[in-house]
């Protein structure tokens, strides 16, 4: 199997790749809406470990990381609720099936 084939069923496939990272920092209105593809997205957990593990930088699972670690900068425009209910989305396990 390859490697990266989780990224098939991304939901930004065809997006254009700068709303996660360069358009995502400069534009502060763009930010919720990139949030909320994310967090409809079939494979953010996936996402968000391989962006964590990996080391990278911008939205990865719909958290902006700057190498690897949660940016303090890009991600306080969430609200709490938000922020809470995508961590524990993102950090629950789930079973395989
Ligand atoms: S979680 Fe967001 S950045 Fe990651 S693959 Fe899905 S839509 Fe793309």
């Amino acid at each position: 199997m390859h490697r990266d084939k989780w990224k098939d069923d991304a939901l930004c496939f065809e997006y254009d790749t700068n709303i996660f990272f360069d358009k995502y920092e400069e534009d502060e209105t763009l930010r919720s809406a990139v949030d909320k593809l994310c967090s409809e997205c079939p494979v953010s957990k996936t996402c968000f470990a391989v962006g964590v593990s990996t080391k990278e930088w911008g939205v990865w699972g719909g958290i902006y990381l700057e190498g690897g670690v949660i940016s303090k900068e890009f991600n306080t425009h969430k609200s709490k609720k938000d922020w809470a209910e995508t961590w524990q989305y993102l950090t629950t396990e789930t079973a395989n099936t």
